[in-house]
């Protein structure tokens, strides 16, 4: 029998101390009925608990960890990197080295920032948008999420949508009434929106694969639309693919697609598991930002060396071979696990997109955040708390995306397939 007894006494500590006893609202496992795990290390594809449990783990630190946990060459990397010291403040040649090897990856950033997280970016590039445009409209889509930033709070994904939430209290409602909210792959709703308000609009932004409420890949003829839409009316079109970044693909969702926003949020994986943001693209648009322009943007610990090795040794590390072999992987796992719950009776839809692969408890077709609330939540609070027991690591939400590694293993597979088809056949319906 499992057993999280070290982990339910730690929690009473924690939450003596943190609101949900958490730094982030989806690790309190509320949603699933749970006290939430506690962590002791991580190696690749596996995380250990405090009770001594060990998981294959599809979370991966809700994205960043591509090489799997601690993979020896970023750790070597990092370790030789603070002997040297851990910040300067000051331009280190690191950062010119990552932003050369983010644009292999990502070529329509022909300029970059970098930053400290994911928000920090989509916040900055809003804010650029705005600051280039000289307007102050945003549109973003509902179910999409963006970080924590005031304007990109509104009809949001992640735990906005795991603890019902549509506007965060705080915001003020002059600034959620800047942002349009859209269903998502929904082309004459955005058509519309434009003919009406077309001359007002800073920038749209987009998941391009959206990972944030459950995983929804975007349509090509609704991204085509929001391209031709924004040029046609000289708005900024954001991608941002924070999530999507080297897991939907290896170059993203705009290589995936051949579609070219003017501006790119990065995060997650550019990391390493270090925090790490990114925003770039249009040499025109970029050089607005502070010094070069008056838009500003500014960071202590942005560029910081640890980071950007983090990143650089795991970018480094990625090739077409692998993605190929983590997609196959994802192929077989998720025709198996459709197999496995139609004769099991238990409505279900799972896709994969390179890297990424997520499911719902409905026969769907799932294309947005409305479909995506079609699912069974309390099957998915017993599946979920099912899994867990037998050493599946999801993410303890029916809105997020999961994830793989280069370290997962065909027995990994294996044993997927097997707890799943289990869980199909035993949790209660
Ligand atoms: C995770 C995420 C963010 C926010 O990044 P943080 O590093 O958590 O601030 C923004 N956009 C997308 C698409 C994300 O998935």
């Amino acid at each position: 029998m499992t057993s999280f007894e070290n982990s339910i006494a730690a929690y009473k500590e924690a939450v003596k101390l943190m609101p949900g006893g958490v730094n982030s609202p989806v690790r309190a496992y509320k949603n699933v009925d749970m006290d939430p795990i506690f962590i002791e290390r991580g190696k690749n594809q596996n995380l250990y608990d405090i009770d001594g449990n060990s998981y294959i783990d599809y979370v991966l630190s809700w994205g960043p960890l591509i090489l799997g946990h601690a993979d020896d060459t970023v750790i070597a990397a990092l370790k030789d990197t603070i002997d040297k010291g851990t910040s300067f403040g000051a331009p280190t040649l690191l950062e010119t080295k990552i932003a050369k090897l983010v644009q292999k990856f990502v070529p329509s950033m022909e300029m970059m920032r970098m930053v400290s997280s994911g928000t920090e970016a989509t916040m900055s590039a809003v804010r650029l948008a705005r600051g280039y445009t000289k307007r102050d409209k945003i549109v973003k889509f509902i179910g999409c999420y963006h970080g924590h930033s005031d304007s990109l709070l509104v009809d949001a994904g992640s735990g906005m949508a795991t603890f019902d939430i549509n506007t965060s209290p705080g915001v003020p409602k002059n600034v959620a009434l800047e942002t349009y909210t859209v269903p998502y792959n929904d082309e004459a709703a955005i058509t519309d929106l434009f003919k009406r308000h077309g001359d007002e609009i800073a920038g749209v932004i987009v998941e391009p694969v959206a990972g944030n409420m459950g995983f929804v890949p975007g349509h090509e003829s609704f991204l085509k639309t929001l391209r031709k839409l924004t040029e046609d009316y000289g708005s900024v079109l954001i991608f941002d693919e924070v999530m999507s970044g080297f897991r939907c693909d290896m170059k993203g969702a705009q290589h995936l697609y051949g579609i070219t926003p003017d501006l790119t949020t990065l995060g997650k994986v550019i990391g390493g598991g270090l925090p790490v943001g990114t925003f770039g693209g249009k040499r025109e648009i970029m050089k607005n930002i502070t010094p070069d322009g008056k838009v500003y943007h500014a960071g202590t610990l942005s560029g910081n060396p640890l980071a950007m090795m983090a990143g650089i040794k795991t970018l480094e590390q990625l090739n077409e071979e692998k993605y190929a072999d983590m997609s196959a992987k994802l192929d077989r796992l998720c025709t198996a696990l459709k197999a496995a719950a139609d004769k099991n009776g238990v409505p279900f839809t799972i896709r994969h997109r390179g890297t990424m692969w997520g499911y719902f408890f409905n026969n769907g077709p799932v294309e947005n955040f409305d479909d995506v609330q079609k699912s069974d939540k309390e099957y998915f609070t017993r599946f979920f708390q099912y899994v867990i027991k037998r050493g599946i690591y999801l993410a303890p939400s029916p809105y997020e995306t999961s994830f793989i590694s280069t370290k997962h293993t065909d027995a990994d597979i294996d044993k997927t397939i097997e707890v799943f088809s289990d869980a199909f056949a035993n949790v209660q319906k």
